[in-house]
């Protein structure tokens, strides 16, 4: 186990730079996620701290050493890949040993070590198995295992559950939170999907184009995003951004003109100039009232019925697009209706004309 440490790192294929200076501190123990969307560099990112990408300039330390120069085999980093990557001739159990084999662990040890990751894992009865006879699941857990075996100072996971179907992803995610509640090693793991990110990280690196957007534990992020970015890519459904203009601020509140005969009160930690801005509101924060009192008015386009909850689509008319409301499973809401919204104020964000968030306390 160890901390890594990330000092400045880019990384260019030629003319195109993939990554801008990266810096970042990953503490001894800690489960981080890389997350953006597709080419916003987090591959890249990870394969240089395994050491199968070279760095074109900046410094990776691992447990206070640089390893800029120290091949893959000799980094002490288990990487997990999408595709398992098992070798299809061999036994779950010597799939997973093959890497202690080859640099001449004792037969014995090796079967202590595959033994002991098997039952962590729960895939002691499948140790006979070659990689055709498990389901991608199974599979999965094997090229773990493989990783678990080896004890790496530090553990790396490329998208290790995009192959699988939804419940099995379900499944897993939680089974490599235990995981690593159970050992307790440092975890690096990419995702593009930001469920994964909330649910299994201490801390999320959001990135985009190659930069760090921003970096903190998961609730920190979604309640305190630092731009627009940052604010649309965590939730589902997306955040709502409704365009305005700021009309005036009093008493730490600033009146924000967004159009169709409604203003909204936001409150803000800091003077801001009157001007175009961007109101944020999570779908969760929009509710339906009834008669006369609602902040936003608007048609319902669809309504999506999910059981626990349902999502309404509402037209807002003018200018505005659509919003999403998140309601009960038992929102009498229906198709083609005009609903009023109320907004908590508490609950709204604010983004200046640069789609930075405008700080709502001052702390
Ligand atoms: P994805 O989720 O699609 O895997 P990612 O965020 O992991 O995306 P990377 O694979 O890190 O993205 O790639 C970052 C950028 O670098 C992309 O624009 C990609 O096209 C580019 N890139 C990656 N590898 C190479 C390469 N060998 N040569 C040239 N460009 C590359």
């Amino acid at each position: 186990m160890a901390s890594v440490v990330l000092r400045d790192i880019t990384k260019r294929y030629g003319v195109f730079q993939a990554l801008h200076g990266a810096s970042l501190r990953i503490e001894d123990g800690e489960f981080i996620v890389f997350v953006g969307p597709s080419g916003c560099g987090k591959s890249t990112l990870l394969r240089m701290i395994a050491g199968l990408e070279s760095i074109t300039s900046g410094e990776i330390l691992i447990d206070g050493e640089r390893v800029n120069e120290t091949p893959a085999r000799h980094r002490g980093v288990s990487m997990v890949f999408q595709n398992y990557a098992l070798y299809p001739h061999m036994t779950a159990a010597e799939n997973m040993g093959f890497g202690l084999a080859n640099i001449g662990t004792p037969r014995a040890e090796i079967e202590t070590r595959v033994g002991e990751a098997a039952r962590i894992l729960r895939i002691e009865p499948l140790l006979k198995r070659k990689p055709h006879e498990m389901s991608g699941g199974q599979r999965q857990r094997v090229a773990i295992g493989r990783a678990i075996v080896r004890k790496p100072r530090v553990f790396l996971f490329d998208e290790p559950l995009s192959n699988l179907d939804a419940a099995l992803r379900v499944q897993m995610r939680a089974e490599l939170a235990r995981l690593h509640q159970s050992i307790g090693a440092t975890m690096i793991y990419v995702t593009h999907d930001q469920v994964e990110a909330m649910t299994m990280a201490d801390r999320i690196v959001i990135m985009r184009e190659g930069h760090i957007e921003q970096v903190g534990a998961p609730l920190d992020l979604y309640r305190n995003p630092r731009n627009l970015f940052v604010a649309g890519f965590l939730g589902s459904p997306k955040m709502n951004f409704l365009e305005g203009r700021v009309e005036e601020v009093s008493a730490g509140r600033a009146m924000v003109d967004v159009g169709a005969a409604a203003s909204l009160a936001v409150p803000v930690g800091r003077a801001i100039e009157p001007g175009p801005v961007t109101v944020g509101i999570r779908p969760e924060h929009l509710r339906l009232v009834s008669n006369g009192s609602g902040e936003l008015a608007g048609r319902v386009d669809v309504v999506e019925q999910l059981g626990n909850s349902t999502l309404l689509y509402i037209d807002l008319g003018s200018s505005q697009a659509q919003v999403v409301a998140e309601e009960g499973g038992d929102c009498p809401a229906r198709l083609g209706e005009t609903v009023k919204l109320a907004v908590t104020p508490a609950s709204a964000h604010l983004f200046d004309a640069r789609g930075e968030a405008v700080a709502r306390s001052v702390s």
